[in-house]
């Protein structure tokens, strides 16, 4: 998996693009349960993502990007949930943020390989350079993690234990 700078920079719009959809799904999720504050944490991390794909996008410019037909990086559904209308599970507010978080690791593992493997020095430099910026949102995460107290009902399988 070599990417051209064009493929990186069209799957980092994909990438962050997915995830301002899934915070903005999880903001009213968590609004419809009277949960403000991690709503707006979400809606943070909407804003967040929204920028980040706006800013790519600026450095995109005129360059023609390649259309993507399908990519590995896709949000995960949770676990006890099939299914796109399932979506809608009552989420306990600390599911929901380990939710975020597994997907938010994963996306930085997705730029740390991509840079890591490519030979383009650009892509090499953004791959490191966005990893980093989701290393901040799995840190904010955390951190929010932390505050939240987790219910006693816990889902069977955890598939993101925390290290
Ligand atoms: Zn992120």
């Amino acid at each position: 998996m070599s990417y051209t700078l064009p493929e990186f920079l069209a799957h980092a719009i994909a990438l962050e693009q997915e995830a301002a959809d899934r915070y903005l799904e999880l903001a009213d999720m968590m609004e419809a349960q009277q949960n403000n504050a991690v709503a707006a944490v979400f809606r943070d991390m909407v804003r967040y993502s929204e920028m980040h794909r706006d800013e790519i996008r600026a450095r995109v410019g005129a360059t023609e990007l390649p259309k993507l037909k399908s990519w590995q990086y896709r949000w995960r559904t949770p676990p006890e949930v099939g299914g796109e209308e399932g979506f809608d599970y009552l989420m306990e507010p600390y599911h929901a943020l380990r939710y975020a978080r597994g997907n938010e690791l994963r996306a930085m593992e997705y730029y740390r390989d991509v840079g890591a493997a490519s030979s383009d020095a650009e892509v090499k430099r953004l791959g490191a350079e966005f990893a980093e910026e989701e290393t901040g949102h799995v840190a904010a995460l955390d951190e929010w993690l932390a505050r939240t107290p987790r219910p006693s009902a816990t889902w069977d399988a955890d598939p993101d234990p925390l290290p």
